[in-house]
């Protein structure tokens, strides 16, 4: 059951207040059109109703997805003693188990899951995307907004580099990435109990720290 709350919230623009529904939990095979809105991003978007401004909230948001197993947990805070608990079960039950920072993150996330894709797998092609793509001096590294997975289609996935409001593909079949993951194997190993947080920063961590110990 998914469940939400009204809470007061002060504009940020006019300054006056009024109720908002925030969602603590979605469960995505009882509410698909909640589903939706957490791909979408709608579910953190509001408009005050004074001063007609659209702006995002973002709440800490728990969200389940049972048939394909897995757990994602919105939050800006690391996982505490309470969840840890609950964790450990769910991880017992092969939930795979995710923290995310931002909305960005989450909604790409829940596209990974779904997808039934190693999100390890994922970041590591994003990677390998941004060091093609700056390496062959296609563009500056200050000039990429964001790199985006797309979809696994045909044992070929389709990473998305852009620069603005431009954009350029990279293909990567899925085959290469297992084999790259296979010879450092024990370096992308996660502790999925801990509600790891998978994504950009992560994989830059690794890689620097993998770089410092040799
Ligand atoms: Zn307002």
């Amino acid at each position: 059951m998914s469940s939400s709350r009204t809470v007061k919230y002060t504009c940020p623009y006019c300054g006056k207040e009024f109720d908002i529904e925030v969602y603590d939990l979605v469960h995505a095979e009882k509410d698909p059109d909640l589903r939706d809105r957490c791909i979408s991003g709608d579910i953190f978007r509001h408009s005050c109703p004074h001063c007609k401004t659209d702006f995002m909230v973002q709440a800490p948001l728990v969200y389940v997805d049972e048939p394909n197993k897995f757990v994602i947990w919105l939050s800006t805070q690391p996982v505490n003693e309470t969840l840890r608990k609950l964790a450990e079960t769910l991880d017992r039950q092969k939930y795979r188990l995710r923290r995310c920072e931002t909305v960005q993150e989450f909604t790409e996330k829940i596209e990974i899951l779904e997808d039934g894709i190693d999100d390890v797998m994922v970041e590591l092609a994003k990677y390998d995307c941004f060091i093609e793509f700056t390496d062959n001096k296609k563009g500056n590294p200050e000039d990429i907004t964001s790199i985006e997975y797309q979809r696994v289609e045909n044992g070929v996935m389709k990473i998305n580099v852009r620069t603005g409001d431009k954009g350029m593909s990279f293909l990567i079949p899925v085959s290469m990435m297992e084999a790259e993951m296979e010879e450092n194997s024990e370096l992308y190993e996660t502790d999925n109990a801990s509600f790891p947080c998978i994504n950009r920063n992560w994989i830059i961590d690794l890689f620097t720290e993998s770089a410092g110990e040799a």
